[in-house]
């Protein structure tokens, strides 16, 4: 599995915009987030931000993380990362979302007391890391913000660097992990491959890519044949949606060889996002 660097990935979303009109306002979005986390992912061994991974003991997380059957993020504690790097993406997405919608006024209060010392910047990462997202909820209410919307601002903060991870641990841990979680960062995945007739699920959050059972919901784990179906789209024989008949949700899937154009790995959930219309218009539900 290869990890496309950050300029790669902005030349890509580049060169697919002409192609997709339609989607121009997603890929512009993706392209500026990455220009707000731009200067977090490896480029260069400069200093620790960029080499964190390299001080974790990864074997050791790895064997925990399958004995266990817990991600990676569930191991790692926040004095591991830089605040500086995680504040820095932080102040520039929230400086991004408002250039957009100026009427987010309460993210400027949020930085401003987070500037001032009245709200621990640290204590709302360590809240997406550790997933009890109460002080999410609070400061978000506190200034007029979608709990939903926050978290995604931190999420965008944390991303260089669990992606980091993903990138490291390796390839036999992703083969033996055999769960449908993201084996690093536990979010659900959306989207998965099939490619030598294997299926793979995808994690939009950190980049993994990890095989998985070609029978089984990626919600509520069910592997009862009869219940999992699937949709095929009409005119487009490289996409199938699967879904679970008890839990009424889906999975995109991209077929690998029976794509007329390769589908770059930072822009698959954009570039389907015809199949969630799908989805939604059969009554089924998305995972995230
Ligand atoms: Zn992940
Ligand atoms: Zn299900």
């Amino acid at each position: 599995m290869k990890y496309l660097s950050i300029t790669e990935r902005l030349k890509i979303i580049a060169d697919s915009i002409p192609k997709h009109e339609d989607l121009r306002e997603y890929l512009e979005l993706q392209s500026k987030i990455l220009h707000a986390q731009k200067n977090h992912y490896t480029q260069s061994n400069d200093d620790a931000k960029t080499s964190w991974v390299d001080q974790l003991p990864l074997n050791l997380l790895e064997q925990k993380s399958l004995k266990n059957k817990k991600p990676i993020i569930h191991y790692l504690n926040l004095s591991l990362f830089n605040e500086g790097s995680l504040l820095s993406i932080f102040r520039k997405s929230i400086h991004l979302f408002i250039s957009m919608d100026p009427a987010k006024k309460g993210l400027e209060t949020l930085i401003n007391n987070i500037d001032d010392g009245k709200i621990s910047f640290m204590k709302l990462m360590d809240a997406a890391l550790s997933d009890d997202i109460t002080p999410i909820i609070k400061y978000a209410k506190k200034f007029k913000i979608e709990p939903d919307f926050l978290l995604f601002l931190i999420n965008i903060s944390l991303q260089p660097f669990i992606e980091e991870i993903s990138k490291k641990v390796s390839s036999s841990f992703y083969d033996k992990w055999w769960r449908v979680p993201c084996p690093i960062c536990g979010k659900v995945p959306s989207i998965s491959r099939i490619r030598n007739r294997k299926r793979y699920l995808l994690c939009n959050f950190c980049g993994a890519e990890y095989p998985s059972d070609y029978f089984i919901c990626v919600n509520c784990e069910n592997k009862e044949p009869n219940s999992l179906n699937y949709m095929n789209i009409e005119g487009k024989p490289e996409f199938q949606i699967d879904f679970c008949t008890k839990c009424n949700h889906y999975l995109k899937v991209i077929i690998e060889k029976k794509l007329k154009e390769p589908i770059p790995r930072c822009i698959e959930d954009i570039l389907t996002l015809n199949l969630d219309i799908e989805a939604l218009n059969a009554g089924l539900i998305r995972n995230d």
